[in-house]
């Protein structure tokens, strides 16, 4: 027998995409990291915007919890439903509602995947991409942005959210908010400029101030050949001056560094591997010898020197998305893995990797460091990842106090949490600047002012 509030949901959405069966609930109830489940009361899967509003107006008036859902992978609980209530699952919104050659942008669903868009790409506009994750390709576009996600262009161009043209959400009230030249033109190209820039309304809330139903995003040149660099070194105290160098020849795609004790290869050494492109073979080595030669110092005082990387290795190295991270989890085998990834400047490279050996051995964890560059060297997200065994609790606990320990040496260290848990989410706001907080106090109690949205995230209401 249905409740009012189960009825209202399945009229709206439709009884085959609406749930309030325990087994449904308990998928819900969880993500694949570390935190505890909380399962929802109701479960939907919306295909339009009018539901979504409607669905928001219900949730207003009743004051029932509403939680946004892309493909959960986040790892870090934030589709958790804290506070039980409503879980939006997006995954019947993902159409590719356009996409422009010219003027190199696209607009898409609020829950389309990564993967979509890039097949989408490759079958019709072959000489455009997107800044793709790492993440599983089901990975949704606009919850990559929201977090503030990072991909394969994040170095030459910044956060994957800093490289969108437009967005419309739906708040609390049911209204639509549209962001960007979008709200007065037919055509999607700015988020902002040269109008007030309002996605900061949006972006980084994980949902608590409304949810993105369709999103513009900027789309960049595909050249036709793609290679790969490793330049490997065991100085850590170098690896800042070395980034510096490789950024000022423009020529990189993407910068990533290792440091992991498997395979032996990779013991305490240090692993920057470099990505780039370009349309001929004379484009490719031209690239090839500028960003050999940026380095050369180093390789003259026998600081590092360039592996050749053998070309079994290459198709491996140059996947999109890298799927390395969930083979060193094992994860077909049970085994799971989460990071902590703060947002920090890169001369703290050598911070983290000494920290990173210190918890695994301290916690006795496997673990894998990784530094991908933000900007021209304007900043790194450094992963500190630590494997697990779901059937160890002792193991998890380990590891949550590992990433504990994370957190609090990445705010002494100048770092900003990625993708905050919600104890991070409470270390961020007991040290922000007071003003700064007031002003995100007046955001969500105006946006959402029953506190509806993903609650239990971004409480600044309650401090
Ligand atoms: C193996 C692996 C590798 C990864 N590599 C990367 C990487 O290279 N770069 C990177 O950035 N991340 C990476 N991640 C982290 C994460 O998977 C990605 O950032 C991913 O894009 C998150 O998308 P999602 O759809 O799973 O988000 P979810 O986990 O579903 O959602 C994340 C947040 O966004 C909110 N949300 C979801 N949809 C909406 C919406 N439509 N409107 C408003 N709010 C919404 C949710 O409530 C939640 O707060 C990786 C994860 C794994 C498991």
């Amino acid at each position: 027998m249905m409740t009012g509030i189960a009825q209202e949901l399945a009229r709206i959405v439709g009884d085959a995409y609406f749930s309030n069966q325990p087994e449904e609930a308990y998928f819900y109830a969880r993500d694949p990291g570390l935190m505890p489940p909380h399962a929802p009361e109701y479960v939907v899967v919306p295909g339009c915007v009018e539901e979504i509003q409607e669905i928001a107006r219900l949730a207003n008036r009743e004051k029932i919890p509403v939680v946004p859902m892309g493909a959960g992978l986040a790892l870090t609980g934030l589709v958790i439903p804290l506070r039980g209530g409503i879980v939006i699952d997006m995954k019947r919104m993902n159409r590719i509602l356009s996409v422009n050659e010219g003027g190199r942008h696209a607009v898409v669903e609020g829950g389309a995947s990564q993967g979509l868009l890039r097949a989408y790409l490759d079958r019709r506009h072959p000489r455009l991409r997107h800044s793709i994750p790492d993440s599983p390709p089901t990975a949704t576009i606009a919850a990559n942005v929201m977090i503030h996600g990072q991909g394969r262009l994040t170095q030459q161009y910044g956060f994957n959210s800093d490289m969108i043209s437009g967005l419309e959400v739906v708040v609390a009230s049911g209204e639509i908010c549209k962001i960007g030249s979008c709200a007065l033109s037919p055509d999607w190209f700015s988020k902002g400029a040269p109008l007030p820039d309002l996605t900061g309304l949006f972006l980084g809330w994980f949902g608590a101030t409304g949810i993105i139903t369709k999103i513009g995003v900027k789309l960049y040149p595909k050249k036709k050949m793609r290679d790969v660099e490793i330049f490997i070194t065991d100085r850590e105290d170098l690896v800042a001056e070395m980034i510096y160098e490789l950024t000022h020849t423009e020529m990189v795609e993407d910068i990533n560094v290792f440091a992991q004790p498997k395979p032996m290869i990779f013991k305490d050494n240090h692993h920057i591997t470099l990505f780039f492109t370009g349309d001929t073979d004379e484009e490719i080595e031209f690239k090839r010898k500028m960003i050999w030669h940026s380095l050369d110092r180093f390789i003259k005082s026998k600081d590092g020197g360039f592996m050749g990387v053998p070309p079994v290795m290459k198709p491996t190295l140059l996947d999109m998305p890298q799927r390395s991270v969930s083979r060193f989890a094992d994860v077909k085998k049970g085994g799971g893995f989460e990071y902590s990834g703060p947002i920090i400047m890169v001369d703290k490279y050598p911070d983290c990797t000494r920290k990173i050996l210190e918890l695994a051995e301290k916690y006795g964890l496997g673990y894998s460091g990784m530094a991908r560059i933000i900007g021209r060297s304007h900043a790194m997200m450094y992963g500190f990842a630590f494997t697990f065994n779901r059937a160890d609790p002792d193991m998890m606990e380990r590891t949550r106090k590992a990433l504990h320990e994370v957190s609090a040496f990445a705010l002494e260290a100048g770092g900003v949490f990625w993708k905050a848990t919600v104890d991070e989410q409470k270390m961020a706001m007991a040290r922000m600047y007071p003003a700064t907080l007031d002003l995100m106090k007046m955001i969500k109690k105006n946006l959402d002012p029953n506190g509806i949205m993903n609650p239990g995230n971004w409480e600044v209401a309650e401090l």
